[in-house]
């Protein structure tokens, strides 16, 4: 279970950093998700990795919510959007993330990044509302790719699943890839003691 706690840090470590690369090129670039976006999360085809969704099934589980919520996961029928995003809207396209501090590599991303066309050459992917709300700063960020390049993608993620070959080699729609990474922290919890580690972090 150390050894988890252990590779769950380096985790959010790596995290601390993508979020400031990513951020700092969205604002400089004038590329951030519209307030309370978010059709992102409603995506049933976002992945991540066991490795990714580390820091929140530890979370989980230090809160006592890791059983309740493998329980409820397990109950999801088909694909759908992230489990943890919480519609605010009635056609659920406004919302917020109820995990933010835990959130993983993928959804520090969302808004502007980059990524390899198939030429090699730098890319830049955002969706079609900051196409729209942004469109002046979109073309701008797209005439200054060279000089001004995004942060990959690729890298960041990489960056991040690099740190355990065996929990970061898979995608996963992200529902499952939390659901594992919860079995997995249950299963060292009752080798390792159960509850006398959910305070030991
Ligand atoms: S973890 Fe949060 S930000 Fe990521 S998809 Fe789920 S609700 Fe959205």
């Amino acid at each position: 279970m150390q050894r988890l706690r252990e590779l769950s840090r380096r985790v959010e470590a790596v995290y601390g950093e993508i979020a400031t690369t990513f951020s700092v090129y969205q604002q400089q670039r004038g590329l951030s998700c519209r307030t309370g976006c978010g059709e992102c999360c409603l995506q049933p085809t976002i992945e991540a990795t066991v490795l990714e969704m580390l820091p929140l099934a530890l979370y989980l589980f230090d809160q006592g919510k890791a059983e309740q919520t493998l329980t409820q996961l397990e109950t999801l029928t088909g694909p759908q959007g992230c489990f943890f995003y919480q519609k605010l809207s009635f056609d659920g396209k406004q919302g917020q993330c109820s995990v933010y501090q835990q959130r993983p590599s993928i959804c520090r991303l969302f808004g502007a990044a980059g990524y390899r066309d198939k030429n090699g050459k730098t890319a830049l992917s955002t969706c079609k509302i900051i196409k729209l709300d942004q469109a002046h700063a979109y073309q701008e960020s797209l005439i200054a790719l060279e000089s001004d390049p995004p942060p990959l993608m690729i890298m960041a993620k990489e960056q991040v699943n690099e740190l355990d070959y065996e929990l970061g080699k898979q995608h996963l729609p992200i529902n499952q890839a939390l659901q594992q990474a919860i079995e997995k922290v249950l299963f060292k919890a009752w080798f390792s003691g159960g509850s006398d580690e959910q305070q030991s972090a």
